[in-house]
């Protein structure tokens, strides 16, 4: 029997999953012709030009002709390109030393950014969350065009509950049992839209897997921190998250019974062996020196001093330890290290290597591939736009349609020094 409605409630669900599965691919890999979408997603040249016409309703898209030529009967086929000024989302980044946040639109286009340098050590999260309003509001001021924003997404170094962004414990902040998803949603009630928050290793993990250092691997692990250190995992190409969220916290696997206190409360976590604590302490530095002292600390290096390379080596020795069981666990086909661990990289690599080689598995030790982040200080915050990106292109009909319907945009408007720079030399603007 045939329930009635049943039959149009499956079409929407097609239509729907092939809008997805044509902004997703839009969002990968960029621009591209009308008949290469109909040949790579399957579908007829009357379907695809029927889903490129609901994109470019609800804003996210635009057409044109290939090579200048304009779009019409008998010529090519019109090439389908993201609007740089399509729907939007917030991207924020709370980092030990820094808030920082942007505008980003899908493809990881960074219309607008900026960043405040100072410690959030031990600062007030109410503080914290009025300074980021200030922040996005002056953002919002340099966005030239009009942008519809569509929702926000955070980037913390913390445990976080996936569902409404509760952070139970950021060592490094000092903040414990923050409700800070509410928080911001309610400071922000001006914007009303939806707010996600997630754990800075995961959204490393996600940003790199898609336009980074994880590109083409399916089973990739980012290793990130700037006190700590936490894990992103990426499995069979799919975010490994846990039930809850709170899966990746390999800062807290025990290497050492008989090893330093952790901020966590138990002793001999490898966060307590390869933290930015660990390296500054065993370099005759202030253990709570921060960036700062790090990068003293490399410029000794740089000069040659014996205990600022010791220290670096016998840290390396640790992060190799660590990683060689992760290796062994996983079987990744690369890993790659962000935050602090990206800048101790060239100094560290050969004691990682050398503990690799010893304790990880032979099979699984010949597939990895060692590497840095490739997305520069833009990592966290195209992982939070990631975040809360994720719904729309999961169903992009969440998006309105515009009025003005399809709208004819000049290519030229574009603003390449805007957009990230996957060798990592894209700057911030002056902070606000
Ligand atoms: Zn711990």
């Amino acid at each position: 029997m045939v329930v009635r409605g049943e039959a149009p409630l499956a079409q929407a669900a097609i239509r729907r999953s092939n809008l997805s599965r044509m902004l997703w691919d839009l969002h990968l890999v960029g621009p591209q012709s009308r008949s290469d979408l109909a040949t790579k997603l399957q579908l007829n040249r009357s379907t695809v030009a029927s889903l490129v016409g609901e994109l470019a309703e609800r804003g996210f898209v635009w057409e044109h002709g290939q090579r200048g030529i304009p779009a019409g009967p008998g010529r090519p086929s019109p090439v389908v390109e993201l609007r740089s000024d399509g729907p939007a989302v917030v991207a924020v980044e709370l980092a030990t030393d820094w808030i920082s946040a942007a505008i980003i639109g899908f493809g990881g286009n960074v219309m607008v950014a900026s960043r405040r340098d100072h410690s959030l050590a031990s600062s007030d999260p109410n503080d914290i969350v009025g300074q980021l309003h200030e922040i996005v509001a002056s953002l919002l001021l340099r966005l030239r065009r009009q942008t519809p924003l569509i929702s926000m997404g955070v980037s913390v170094p913390g445990a976080v509950r996936a569902e409404d962004g509760y952070l139970h414990h950021a060592p490094n902040l000092g903040w414990r049992d923050v409700p800070l998803g509410d928080m911001i949603r309610g400071r922000f009630g001006d914007l009303a839209i939806p707010v996600y928050v997630g754990n800075d290793a995961d959204l490393a993990a996600a940003a790199e897997h898609i336009r980074g250092a994880g590109l083409g691997a399916d089973d990739f692990i980012c290793l990130w921190g700037e006190g700590g250190i936490g894990a992103g995992f990426v499995v069979a190409g799919h975010s490994l998250t846990g039930s809850a969220g709170y899966a990746g916290e390999v800062g807290h696997l025990m290497v050492d019974p008989n090893g330093a206190l952790c901020h966590c409360g138990s002793r001999g976590c490898w966060e307590a062996q390869v933290g930015e604590e660990a390296l500054l302490r065993r370099s005759g530095r202030d253990p709570l020196g921060g960036v700062g002292a790090v990068t003293d600390l490399l410029a000794a290096a740089d000069k040659g001093d014996e205990t600022a390379l010791a220290a670096l080596a016998e840290s390396g020795r640790w992060l190799g330890i660590g990683i060689a069981g992760l290796v062994n666990v996983f079987n990744p086909t690369r890993v790659a290290l962000g935050g602090l661990y990206a800048r101790i990289y060239p100094y560290v690599k050969d004691a990682v290597v050398r503990e690799l080689d010893t304790r990880a598995m032979p099979a699984p030790r010949a597939m990895v591939e060692l590497t840095t982040v490739l997305l520069g200080p833009f990592t966290l915050l195209l992982g939070a736009a990631e975040l809360a990106l994720a719904p729309a292109l999961q169903n992009p009909m969440i998006v309105p349609l515009t009025a003005s319907g399809v709208r004819v945009e000049d290519a030229t408007r574009r603003r390449p020094q805007d957009r990230p720079d996957r060798t990592g030399t894209a700057r911030f603007p002056a902070t606000t």
